[in-house]
């Protein structure tokens, strides 16, 4: 059976680091890039005696994401002991949740092709991360063990196996990290390992009621790796079931340099955890006014916000979900349309900008909005220069790429760089003229009923004026000199 004769079943277990200022069981910092092991005590170094007492932001912020995603907080939930042996974990157990996780059902919303999808979750649980062990740190080779993030306080949110595809998978991780942000309880940093993702993969056959055997992938850092190693992972489940063989239930590692997944352990072994309850913390109580206060000031979440850029704004489908669907940037917009005092109209083009050059621009420089020059103010004041004819759309171009670098405003820019549009009758007159005499053979053949040399003169001018010509009347004045064919 060929691949398109099989469905693919996804579901995913997503750690997020929670933005707390302290660790979850102990007052140490969560600060990243501090000198190894700067960060630890006596609870996160596991020294004999010490004991976990639990941070409660961290329960109001499991609260509050639980809450965004249309979960039933537990009013009781424990924390349990889940048991395995690697240098970075110096208990030699993970603090995590088992079987009273702080949150049960819930859902993720997410459109794709223009579709509506809820895909549900199985439950979030509070967790503490692990130590990283560092490799090769002196010339004899050897490792050594950093425990800063060791406590640091995660979010496992687990979804139902009921995604279809990865492009599902990218959507509603998509979605999901949109919410965790807006929040304001996870950076959302796939690269720096803040927001991760492991993908349980099977496949059956097309139609079939009964899932196939799964494989659980781990060390995807990005969207990009995310679909590679699905993808190479349903190709070689596929073709295992081809050659007759039986997909084994185990945890593969993503290799990014290979793209692909390679066996790392039998999820036999794994499962062997020993889980019980933490008998050093005492089940967590979540008092109703604390889930009802955190309702009352949840923020705007991603999805109303995109139906409201729709709704008042009339932004289209697409660049609104794009702008909302990024916290940073839609603050950015919220603050670029404030500026410009005006509405829809303006709405609209900063809305283009945003979605187009200041995106690319973004991208090329790997700056997140935060670190951006160019502040919202600026892009209003660009795009007022444009609706007063000031600028025309390549100068412009030009102006944002400079503000962006700079941080300079874009009415200096114009000025600087003389980038101002011409709109002078006279002045464009002229060069009208000397184009047409330029090109007396053109100007023939237009006259006899060739309509469309007039974008060629009319690119003949606006390359004359190095493209500041305002468009509209450089038009009109090449119609007018021409007269109608
Ligand atoms: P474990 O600790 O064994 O990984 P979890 O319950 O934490 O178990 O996670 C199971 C994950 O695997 C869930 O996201 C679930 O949706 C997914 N899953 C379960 N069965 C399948 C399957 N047959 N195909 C794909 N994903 C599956
Ligand atoms: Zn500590
Ligand atoms: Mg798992």
């Amino acid at each position: 059976m060929p691949l398109a004769d099989f469905d693919v079943v996804l579901g995913l277990e997503v750690h997020a680091q929670l933005l707390t200022r302290s660790k979850i069981f102990c007052g140490c910092s969560t600060a990243f890039g501090a000198e190894p092991n700067a960060h630890t005590c006596p609870v996160c170094l596991a020294l004999p005696g010490a004991l976990p007492w639990l941070n409660r932001e961290v329960v109001e912020m499991a609260v509050r994401a639980g809450l965004a995603l249309g979960c039933a907080i537990q009013p009781t939930s424990v924390f349990a002991r889940k048991n395995y042996f690697y240098p970075d974990l110096p208990k030699g157990y993970q603090i995590s949740q088992y079987e009273r996780p702080i949150c049960l059902g819930g859902a993720v919303e997410f459109d794709l092709g223009g579709e509506e999808r809820r895909v549900r979750l199985t439950r979030i649980h509070m967790e503490e991360d692990a130590g990283k062990n560092l490799h090769d740190l002196a010339a004899d080779g050897s490792s050594g063990v950093d425990l800063n993030r060791a406590g640091v306080p995660l979010l496992e949110i687990v979804s139902e196996p009921e995604l279809r595809s990865v492009d599902e998978a990218v959507e509603y991780l998509k979605a999901l990290r949109a919410v965790l942000v807006a929040l304001g309880v996870n950076d959302g940093n796939l690269e720096e390992g803040s927001f991760r993702c492991d993908a349980n993969v099977s496949v059956k056959p097309r139609g079939a009621a009964r899932l196939g055997q799964r494989c659980e992938i781990k060390n995807m850092n990005s969207f990009r790796f995310l679909r590679q190693a699905v993808e190479f992972e349903v190709r070689r489940q596929v073709e295992v079931i081809e050659a007759g063989g039986k997909v084994e239930q185990e945890t593969r590692l993503f290799d990014p340099a290979r793209g692909e997944t390679r066996a790392m352990r039998s999820k036999e072994e794994a499962h062997d955890y020993r889980y019980f309850p933490e008998p050093d913390l005492p089940p967590v109580r979540v008092d109703p006014a604390l889930v009802a206060a955190a309702r009352a000031a949840l923020p705007e979440l991603p999805r109303a916000r995109a139906r409201r850029y729709q709704e008042r704004l009339g932004l289209p489908a697409a660049d609104a979900g794009l702008i909302a669907g990024e916290p940073e940037v839609a603050r950015f917009f919220d603050a670029a349309l404030e500026a410009s005092g005006k509405g829809a109209e303006a709405a609209r083009r900063i809305a283009n900008w945003l979605n187009g050059d200041v995106a690319r621009l973004a991208n090329e420089s790997g700056l997140a909005p935060r670190d951006w020059r160019l502040s919202p103010g600026a892009l209003a004041e660009l795009v007022g220069l444009i609706e007063a004819g000031t600028v025309g759309g390549p100068g412009a171009k030009q102006v944002l790429e400079e503000c962006f670098r700079s941080g300079a405003s874009p009415a200096a820019v114009v000025r600087e760089k003389g980038l101002a549009q011409v709109s002078d009758a006279a002045a464009i007159d002229a060069v009208v003229e000397r184009v047409l005499a330029a090109s007396p053979a053109e100007v023939e053949r237009y006259r006899a009923g060739n309509a469309k040399l007039l974008g060629f003169f009319v690119g003949q001018v606006m390359k004359e004026m190095k493209g500041k010509g305002n468009p509209a009347v450089v038009n009109a004045a090449v119609k007018k000199k021409l007269g109608g064919p």
